[in-house]
């Protein structure tokens, strides 16, 4: 569920309870490559007594998402451990929504091949955008509109609670990574989709006093017994996107050029200013939203403005 330095909190399979483990010696042999023991790994465990514990051995990972490392002798460094999807979670306004970021993150989703879901909060503050009549299209759907034809988009609320009953249900029975800027409201959702009895669940380092560093920030949190729903608060995912990403893959990671991609008449077209492009014929025709295909050129051409 955590990670402290040498220590890792160890949720039970059977019952509410965790156990702050070391690892075996031999589990540290076995795996050099990789962190150890990453949170939400699935471990074996024995129990040593006094809420403590000892990993004996990590099952194989389904998936990963890891600081990139392919093309060092480092040790990649594991965010979260066999994620089934990421939920990247914005504000619809106080912060404005922050596109370009939103376009990193799902960059990484498709890099990482994640499945990826869009959660627009405080809906509750959710008005017509500047500009529009008073009864016309809200800001959240000004920005997000969008993304809605190629990604799951959920507006919630998590002061007012709109909207959690649908997000429930797509996580249900998953281990979700849930990543977006400060102050969009995700502690506030986390704690909103949190079943009160499971909350102090990870505090065990203050009980016994043991390893109070924290290496990773990740925490994964568990928000239903059936089926059995993760959710992991992951801050280190935004210091993730982007890297590693070659600016000749790019285009792949937006699926709504992916129609087009091939297309074009100059087979290693940029799609930002060659003849004959068959993407930018399709945003012209309005087939490919501008906002989007701006966001891909300005990273294409490798734009740090944001
Ligand atoms: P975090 O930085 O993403 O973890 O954001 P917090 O959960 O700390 O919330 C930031 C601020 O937004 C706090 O003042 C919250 O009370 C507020 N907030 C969170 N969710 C909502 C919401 O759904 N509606 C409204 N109006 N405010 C919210
Ligand atoms: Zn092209």
């Amino acid at each position: 569920m955590r990670a402290y330095g040498k220590f890792f909190e160890v949720r039970l399979d059977a019952e509410p309870r965790t156990l702050l483990c070391t690892v075996k010696g031999s589990v540290r042999r076995e795996r050099r490559r990789t962190d150890l023991v990453a949170v939400g790994d699935r471990v074996w465990a024995t129990d040593v007594g006094e809420g403590e514990g000892q990993i004996e051995a990590v099952a194989p990972r389904t998936s990963v998402l890891a600081r990139l490392a392919r093309q060092t002798e480092d040790v990649e460094q594991v965010i979260l451990a066999n994620p089934d999807q990421a939920l990247f979670l914005f504000a619809a306004r106080e912060p404005a929504p922050h596109r370009r970021m939103l376009d990193r993150f799902l960059i990484l989703a498709e890099a990482t091949g994640l499945p990826a879901l869009i959660g627009i909060n405080k809906i509750d503050l959710d008005a017509p955008a500047p500009g529009e009549p008073a009864d016309g299209r809200r800001l959240s759907e000004a920005v997000f509109g969008d993304y809605q034809a190629v990604y799951d988009v959920h507006r919630v609320s998590a002061a007012t609670g709109e909207g959690l009953a649908g997000l429930r249900a797509a996580l249900a029975g998953k281990v979700t990574a849930v990543a977006g800027p400060s102050g969009v409201g995700k502690s506030s959702l986390l704690n909103a989709l949190h079943p009160e009895g499971d909350r102090d669940i990870g505090d065990v380092s203050s009980a016994t006093g043991k390893g109070r560093h924290t290496t990773t920030s990740t925490r994964l949190y568990r928000i239903a017994d059936e089926p059995p729903t993760y959710v992991a608060d992951t801050p280190g995912i935004r210091a993730l996107a982007m890297i590693g990403i070659p600016p000749e893959d790019l285009d792949r990671h937006f699926p709504e050029l992916w129609p087009y991609l091939g297309r074009c008449f100059y087979h290693d077209c940029t799609h930002v200013h060659e003849p004959g492009c068959a993407v930018r014929e399709a945003v012209q025709e309005g087939a490919i939203p501008i906002a989007r295909y701006e966001s891909y050129a300005a990273l294409r051409r490798g734009d740090t403005d944001e």
